[in-house]
């Protein structure tokens, strides 16, 4: 019998396979009816750039477990708009300078951190001084230094510390850690992970290296790490990465244009991967020993498509933003553990680092990641 609800379903199947073949091959994805909120948690963003005007503020009008109740912003104007277009009280709207204050705020219970990255640390530090709860953007900081500060801050001020990783909460990515990790369509043989787009303006801040840490691979290619992770549901042990040259030097001079890397995961598979600010591509993608399976686009927020050589993976998008910052709020509120810590962005920094250093010295860097076994989600 055809299950119009499995997550793949029978058109463009493989010919021979029925399709109670390819559904029980492919098992169901659990679908959690979560209880009603009593109280919503109330969020306080910083920085109000385009990632909050465009997704995380229209995002909070979605939610069911938290909503916008703060802002903290270097700009008292876009401050005070967005108060009033989000109905916020003039209470609950900071400045960076007086952010501090915030502690005796009861209406916030979480600090949303995004800012440029270099910035992440100081905001969370701080966030986490004032007894708040904080979610930080990624990538986690430039430093791993400022990683182990920043989770530290959090540990003894009680306080949790998740990241903004929203293809953690996507449907379709979920679905790559579940055909992946439970090896549905055989073992994988290698993962192909591909994120670039075109930058714009040559003077913001991504291009510089003292607030970005990098280029695209800090920006995109940190998510055809986790991409490659999460559906081989393992860490990888060594990397090894190339810049690509450059053709626009002056746009790029003080960050990557572009690079490739392979990561080498235990039995034997590879991640073949690349990032650039000059070109249009997302992609991941799984070979197994008997089909394969992929998103594409994979790492946008929305319009993401799945195929698989069984057929299409159909599957309803839900506001990756909400699902995410629901999830945290949950976790808040029934003291539970946030699928994406601080841990996982201190263990991607350390991946991040390691391809660059590769890159640099041209060598095959080996990495040692035990300590984050447990970080691998499904
Ligand atoms: P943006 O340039 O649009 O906004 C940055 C904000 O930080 C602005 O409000 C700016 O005024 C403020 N800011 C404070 N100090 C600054 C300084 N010294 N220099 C420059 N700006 C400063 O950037 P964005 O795209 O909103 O990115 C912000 C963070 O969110 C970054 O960490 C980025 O990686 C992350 N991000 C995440 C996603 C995602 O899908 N999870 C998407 C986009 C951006």
């Amino acid at each position: 019998m055809i299950n119009t609800a499995s997550p793949l379903s029978g058109e463009n199947m493989i010919a021979g396979a029925s399709t109670d073949e390819v559904s029980e091959k492919l098992p169901q994805p659990q679908i959690q009816n979560l209880p009603a909120a009593e109280k919503k948690m109330g969020i306080a963003l910083v920085g109000l750039g385009r990632y909050s005007q465009k997704h995380l503020g229209p995002a909070l009008t979605e939610t069911v477990y938290c909503r916008l109740a703060g802002l903290v912003s270097g700009d008292a104007e876009k401050c005070d708009k967005w108060g009033v277009e989000y109905n916020l009280k003039e209470k609950n709207l900071y400045s960076y300078k007086n952010f501090d204050t915030i502690r005796s705020n009861r209406d916030i219970d979480i600090v949303y951190v995004a800012v440029p990255n270099a910035l992440h640390a100081e905001f969370v530090i701080r966030a986490a001084r004032a007894g708040k709860h904080v979610i930080c953007e990624k990538p986690m900081a430039t430093n791993l230094e400022d990683c182990h500060r920043m989770i530290d801050a959090c540990r003894e001020a009680g306080v949790k510390l998740s990241m903004g990783y929203r293809l953690h909460f996507d449907p379709f990515n979920q679905e790559m850690m579940r055909l992946g990790q439970n090896r549905v369509l055989g073992s994988i043989n290698r993962i192909i992970a591909k994120n670039s787009f075109e930058v714009g303006d040559k003077n913001q801040w991504r291009l510089k290296p003292e607030l970005s840490g990098g280029g695209p691979l800090m920006d995109i290619g940190i998510y055809c790490v986790q991409g490659a992770l999460y559906t081989v549901g393992e860490l990888p042990v060594a990397v090894r990465a190339r810049f690509l040259s450059k053709t626009n030097p002056d746009k790029f001079r003080d960050v990557e244009e572009g690079i490739e890397w392979q990561m080498e995961f235990p039995e034997g598979i590879i991640a073949t991967c690349d990032t650039s600010y000059s070109k249009n591509e997302n992609l991941l993608r799984a070979e197994t020993v008997s089909g394969w399976f992929e998103l594409n686009p994979a790492f946008e927020y929305y319009g993401l498509k799945g195929q698989t050589s069984e057929g299409p993976v159909t599957l309803t998008s839900v506001n990756q933003q909400a699902a995410q910052m629901d999830d945290f709020a949950l976790c808040i509120q029934n003291n539970g553990e946030t699928r994406v810590p601080g841990e996982m962005g201190l263990r991607d920094l350390q991946i991040l680092l390691a391809i660059y250093e590769s890159a640099r010295t041209q060598k095959r860097v080996e990495l040692q990641l035990q300590e984050f076994q447990n970080l691998i989600e499904i």
